[in-house]
C-alpha cells in the first residue's frame, strides 16, 4: 500500500508521523496543497494521504511546493532540536521524564481515541510539555474501533457506528526491540496471559505509547478487550484498566524509559501504582515501604465530582481480576481491598479514585471551585487519623487550560503575529503582558478577521447539515452567517443541561425569531452509548430544531476535534449551562474565548476564575438551590434575560461601517484575559512547579 516517496520529498513521512503538524498550520497547508480532496477525504490524516495521493510526482517537480516543503522541514528541524527551552533554564539538568497515564488522548481527529474533554486535555498537556521542553511520555490504549461515530436518525435518535481504527494507516508506528521485532508486553488479565503490542505516537518532542490487545498472539475473545473506548460493561472496563495500569508500566520498562514522576490522569490508570508496588516488593521491599516509595513520586488528577465518573468494582469482579495480586504485593487480601475501599461513601466496592489517592502523595482537582468540591467529597471520615477538615486533605488544584496553537484559528494567529510587533508572545503565551498587543488591533480588523472565519465555519456547518438532511430525508435549512450565532458543543452528559434553553419556548421564540436582530444556536455532541437520558436530550433538541425552532436552532452530528475547532473559532458566543457545581473545569469556553467568541456560562468550573464582568457573561448565580427544578428555572430565566438585555443589543449595535465597537471590546477582553491564564502552557508549568519537581526531589532523597 505504501508508495515510493520521491527523493525531493524524502522528509514528508517524517513530518506526517510527528503530530507536530497538528499545531503547525504551514505543515497542514502543505498536505492540503499536495492533494486538497484527499486531505479532506482522509479526515486530515497525512499518513493515509501519502499512501493514497497520486500527486507526489508532480509535487516533486513543482518549485512553489518544494519551497513550502523546504520551509516546513526547516521549521520542524528547528523545533525538534531546540535547546533553549523553558525547562532547560527553569530546571537545568532535570532529565527524567514524566509518565502520563490516561485512558484517552485527544491529539487530533485522525486518532479517534478520545471521547471528550478529558482526552483533549491529555492531548493538549502532551503538546505543551513538548513546547516547554518537559520530557514526557504518555501511556494509553489503542482502541481497535476507537470511539464511535455518531449518526442521528430522522427522529433524532443517536446511532453509534464503529469503524476499524487500522493503525497501519494512522500517524503511529510499532515500538520495535533491538532486533527490529514488535515489542510485546505480557499481562495477566483474570488468569489469562495476554500480549500487548506497543505503538508509539510522536507528538513534537513528546511521545505517547499505546497498548493494543488486537494481535494474533491473543485468543479471539481477548483481542476485543481494547476494541472500544468506554465500551462494554464493568468487566471490559476493569480489564482495560488492568491493561492500562499494569501493561503501561511494563511498556515503559520495555521501551527503556525510567520516569521520574508518574502522573495518573483519572482513576482509570490507578493499577499502574499497584504494578510499581509489585516491582518494589519483588526487589525486596516490604509492602509498607513499597507503598510509600510509589506514592512519593506519583501525582493523581481527579476530573469530576459526578459519582458515575468514578469506577467502582464489586468484590467478586475485583477478586477475579486481581487474583494472586495480594500475595505478590506482600499484603493480605483485606489489605489490598482496603486500598480502594471507602464503605461509607461508596458501599462495598473497590473504587479506583480511592486507590489513586492512596497511592499518590498529592492529588489535584482541575479548577479552584472543583478543588473545594473535591475536598468536601473526599473528606476523610472521622477517627481514621486524618484531620476531619476538608481543607486538611492533600488535594490541591491546577486549573485546566488549552493548547493555544491547536485551537487558535490560522487567520487570528496571522493577525496577532502582525500586531505583536515581533514581540516574543509565541513563546510567552502564559504571560498576560505578552497579549497586551491585542488592545492595539483596530476594531474593524479584528471584526473582519472574525467575520471571515465565521463565514468559513458557517460554510463547513452548512455542508454537513446538507449531507445530514440528505441522508435522513429531512429538509435542509442553513445557518445565516450574519445572524448572532451561539455555539454549544460538548459531551451530552445530563448535568450539562443541553436542553435548558428550551425551558420557556415562547420566550425563546421571541429571542430567536426577531426580524431585525436574529439569533441562532448550533448544538453538537455525543452521548455515551449507555446514557439513555442524555440521548433523550439529543432527541428533544432535534425535535425543536426540526419543529418549532427550525432555521434558528441547529443540531450537527458527529462532534469531534475537527467540528470543535470549526465551532470554537467561528461562532460569536460560546454557551454553557452545567448544573453548578458539577462541571469540574470545562475547556471549550477557553478555546472559544481565545478566538474572540466570549463565554456565556454558569459560574462553574474554570469560569469563576476568569470572569471579570467585561470578558463575557454569566448565567444564574453562584449559589446552591433547594431543588433541581428551582435551579433550572432560575438559570433559564437568567439565560433569557442576559440574551435579551445585553448580548443581542450589544452585538447588533453597529457603527456606520457595520462594526460593533463595544462588542469588539468584549472580544478583546476575552482574548487577553483567557488566552494566557487558561493555556496548557500555564497549566503544565504549574504542574512542573507545584507537583512534578517536588515529587522528583523527594523521590531522590
Ligand atoms: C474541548 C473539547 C471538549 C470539552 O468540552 P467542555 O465544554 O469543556 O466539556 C469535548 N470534546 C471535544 C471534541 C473538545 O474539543
Amino acid at each position: 500500500m505504501r508508495q515510493e516517496i520521491p527523493n525531493e520529498l524524502q522528509k514528508l513521512p517524517d513530518i506526517a508521523y510527528n503530530l507536530l503538524w497538528t499545531w503547525h498550520p504551514a505543515a497542514q497547508a502543505l498536505f492540503s496543497r499536495l492533494d486538497p480532496e484527499q486531505w479532506e477525504a482522509t479526515e486530515h490524516n497525512p499518513v493515509r494521504l501519502l499512501a493514497e495521493t497520486e500527486n507526489l510526482a508532480s509535487a516533486a517537480s513543482d518549485t512553489a511546493f518544494l519551497e513550502a516543503y523546504g520551509a516546513v522541514v526547516k521549521d520542524f528541524g528547528a523545533y525538534l532540536e531546540q535547546e533553549d527551552t523553558w525547562m532547560a533554564y527553569a530546571y537545568p539538568g532535570l532529565q527524567e521524564p514524566v509518565a502520563y497515564f490516561s485512558a484517552e488522548f485527544g491529539l487530533h481527529e485522525s486518532l479517534p481515541i478520545y471521547s471528550g474533554g478529558l482526552g483533549v486535555l491529555a492531548g493538549d498537556h502532551v503538546k505543551s510539555a513538548s513546547d516547554l521542553g518537559l520530557p514526557l511520555v504518555g501511556v494509553g490504549l489503542l482502541y481497535a474501533q476507537g470511539y464511535f461515530r455518531q449518526r442521528l436518525t430522522a427522529e433524532g435518535r443517536q446511532e453509534e457506528v464503529y469503524e476499524p481504527f487500522g493503525p497501519a494507516s494512522r500517524p503511529l508506528r510499532p515500538l520495535l526491540d533491538e532486533e527490529g521485532r514488535d515489542v510485546l508486553v505480557p499481562v495477566d488479565v483474570a488468569g489469562r496471559e495476554l500480549y500487548l503490542k506497543v505503538w508509539r505516537v510522536e507528538v513534537g518532542r513528546s511521545a505517547v505509547l499505546l497498548l493494543d490487545a488486537d494481535i494474533p498472539e491473543n485468543a479471539e475473545e481477548d483481542r476485543g478487550l481494547t476494541a472500544r473506548l468506554y465500551g462494554g460493561g464493568q468487566r471490559t472496563r476493569i480489564a482495560q484498566e488492568v491493561i492500562l495500569g499494569v501493561g503501561g508500566v511494563r511498556a515503559l520498562r520495555a521501551a527503556g524509559i525510567q520516569p521520574g514522576v508518574y502522573h495518573m490522569n483519572e482513576g482509570h490508570a490507578a493499577f499502574s501504582g499497584l504494578e510499581r508496588l509489585r516491582e518494589l516488593v519483588e526487589g525486596g521491599a516490604s509492602f509498607g515501604e513499597a507503598r510509600e516509595a510509589v506514592a512519593r513520586n506519583t501525582v493523581f488528577t481527579t476530573h469530576t465530582p459526578v459519582p458515575a465518573g468514578h469506577d467502582a468494582f464489586p468484590p467478586d469482579l475485583f477478586g477475579e481480576f486481581t487474583g494472586g495480586w495480594a500475595e505478590s504485593l506482600g499484603v493480605s487480601g483485606e489489605g489490598l481491598w482496603a486500598l480502594g475501599h471507602k464503605e461509607e461513601e461508596w458501599g462495598p466496592t473497590f473504587n479506583m479514585t480511592v486507590l489513586a489517592m492512596n497511592l499518590s502523595a498529592v492529588s489535584n482537582a482541575v479548577s479552584e471551585l472543583h478543588g473545594e468540591v473535591t475536598r468536601d467529597m473526599w473528606r476523610p471520615p472521622a477517627g481514621n487519623g486524618a484531620e476531619n477538615e476538608a481543607s486538611e486533605t492533600p488535594i490541591t488544584h491546577v486549573t485546566n487550560g488549552i493548547h493555544t496553537w491547536s485551537w487558535l484559528s490560522p487567520e487570528l494567529a496571522d493577525l496577532f503575529q502582525r500586531y505583536s510587533g515581533g514581540r516574543a508572545w509565541r513563546r510567552m503565551v502564559q504571560d498576560p503582558a505578552a497579549w497586551s498587543f491585542v488592545g492595539e488591533i483596530p476594531p474593524e480588523e479584528l471584526w473582519r478577521a472574525h467575520a471571515a472565519v465565521k463565514l468559513e465555519t458557517t460554510g463547513f456547518i452548512n455542508d454537513r447539515l446538507r449531507l445530514q438532511a440528505g441522508r435522513t430525508g429531512t429538509s435542509y435549512r442553513e445557518l445565516d452567517p450574519d445572524a448572532l450565532t451561539l455555539g454549544f458543543a460538548r459531551r451530552f452528559a445530563t448535568y450539562k443541561r443541553a436542553t435548558l434553553l428550551l425551558h420557556d419556548p415562547e420566550r425563546l421564540r421571541r429571542i430567536l425569531a426577531s426580524a431585525d436582530r436574529p439569533v441562532q444556536f448550533i448544538f453538537a455532541g455525543k452521548a455515551h452509548p449507555a446514557d439513555e437520558p442524555a440521548k433523550e436530550f439529543i432527541r428533544a433538541l432535534y425535535e425543536a430544531a426540526e419543529g418549532d425552532f427550525a432555521g434558528h436552532l441547529f443540531i450537527l452530528e458527529d462532534y469531534d476535534m475537527n467540528v470543535a475547532r470549526h465551532l470554537v473559532q467561528g461562532v460569536d458566543v460560546w454557551h454553557n449551562n452545567p448544573r453548578r457545581p458539577l462541571e469540574a473545569s470545562g475547556t471549550s469556553g477557553q478555546k472559544a474565548s481565545l478566538n474572540g467568541a466570549p463565554n456565556f456560562s454558569v459560574l462553574d468550573g474554570w469560569w469563576p476564575e476568569a470572569y471579570n464582568g467585561r470578558n463575557g457573561w454569566i448565567i444564574g448565580e453562584a449559589r446552591e438551590y433547594a431543588s433541581q427544578e428551582e435551579q433550572d428555572a432560575a438559570d433559564a430565566d437568567s439565560l433569557y434575560t442576559t440574551l435579551e438585555e445585553e448580548i443581542v443589543p450589544l452585538y447588533y449595535d453597529r457603527d456606520a461601517a457595520g462594526v460593533p465597537g463595544a462588542w469588539v471590546e468584549v472580544m478583546k477582553e476575552a482574548i487577553t484575559t483567557v488566552a494566557p491564564d487558561f493555556s496548557t502552557q500555564r497549566m503544565v508549568r504549574d504542574y512542573v512547579h507545584k507537583l512534578y519537581v517536588p515529587r522528583m526531589a523527594q523521590a531522590a532523597r
